[in-house]
This record gives C-alpha cells, structure tokens and sequence, in this order.
C-alpha cells in the first residue's frame, strides 16, 4: 500500500515523523530517501520526540548510527548510510535490529537484504512551489512524501488518515 501526503512545512513533517512514531515497536525499520534538504532528519527529530528518546535527534553527519535510548522501551538508532560504500560497511555496524527501531537516512539498496519488512518513506521537493521564508529568513517549502508498506507488518496504513489532512 502507499499513501502520498503534502507537507506544508518543517512543523508539519515533524508531526508526520510523530505519527508514524506511534505505529514503530522494536524490530521496525523506516527507510528514508530524498535529497539532501528534503526533510529527512526534520522528519525523524519529530519521530524521536515523540517515542520521548533521550536527547535531541540531529543531522547524524560525522558519525554513521546514533542509538537515542529510551526509558524501559526499545532505543531509537538513527543511521545515515550516506557516506556508506556499500551493504557491507552497513553490515559492519551490526545494528540490533531485533531490538531496536531503526530509522536510516539514505539506506535505499542498502538494508533489504538484512530485512523482510519495512515502511519506505520518500521525501520529494516539487518544483515550482510555492516557497516562504519563516521568521529567521529559512525557507519554507512544500514537500511530498511517498510511504510505501513492504511486508505484511505495513500492508494496512490506514493509521497515516491523520497526516493526509
Ligand atoms: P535531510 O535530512 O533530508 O538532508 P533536513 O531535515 O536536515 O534534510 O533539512 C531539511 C531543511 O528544509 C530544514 O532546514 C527545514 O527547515 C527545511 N524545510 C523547508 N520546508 C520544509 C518542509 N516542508 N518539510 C521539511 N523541511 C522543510
Ligand atoms: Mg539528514
């Protein structure tokens, strides 16, 4: 199944990232593709706030995975694949993945082999939006995000109707 949601702005895709927060439980995994700037992180700062991870999550730049820990629930791990070369240096961080949520920016063509299933979130920028400044003079534009269910585990998302409106 796929659900295709508008995103007005940064607000807004940090709640997406809360809604989809509420359906993760500790083997899940969320693969995030789209440009550099497209909303990854914002996505996934608004996803670890809401499982209430310790710990602010930012831009994972300098290191590849980033293990936010929760209280008496399973850890949050933020990877970014981006300077990755392959499967196998993604292999060598041997992620927990039985017992963690893992969210990894950049992981297209690089996960899959290690799971069944997983919900595929695709950040696009349409062109010739609209596009505003917020009060600090940032951009604020649109976006549209493709979620995809792989695996039985994400056939129904009817969950994501709060994000559609
Ligand atoms: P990525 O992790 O995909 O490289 P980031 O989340 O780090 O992207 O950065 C996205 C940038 O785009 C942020 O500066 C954010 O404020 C800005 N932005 C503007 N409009 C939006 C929007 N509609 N959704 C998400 N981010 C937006
Ligand atoms: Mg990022």
């Amino acid at each position: 199944m796929t659900v295709t949601v508008s995103i007005d702005d940064p607000d807004a895709m940090a709640r997406l990232g809360a809604t989809i927060a509420a359906e993760l439980q500790a083997g899940d995994v969320v693969l995030l593709s789209g440009e550099l700037g497209a909303g990854k992180t914002t996505l996934t700062r608004g996803l670890g706030a809401a499982l209430g991870v310790r710990g602010t999550v930012t831009s994972p730049t300098f290191v590849l995975a980033r293990t936010h820990q929760r209280d008496g629930a399973p850890p949050l791990v933020h990877v970014d694949a981006y300077r990755l070369s392959g499967a196998d240096e993604l292999d060598d961080l041997d992620l927990d993945l039985a017992h963690s949520i893992v969210v990894i920016e950049w992981g297209a063509g690089l996960i899959e082999h290690l799971v069944d299933e997983w919900l595929a979130v695709t950040i696009d920028r349409p062109t010739g939006a609209r596009a505003d400044l917020d009060p600090d003079g940032a951009l604020i534009e649109p976006r549209t995000v493709t979620i995809t269910g792989i695996g039985p585990r994400w056939r129904n998302l009817g969950w994501l109707h709060a994000a559609r409106d």
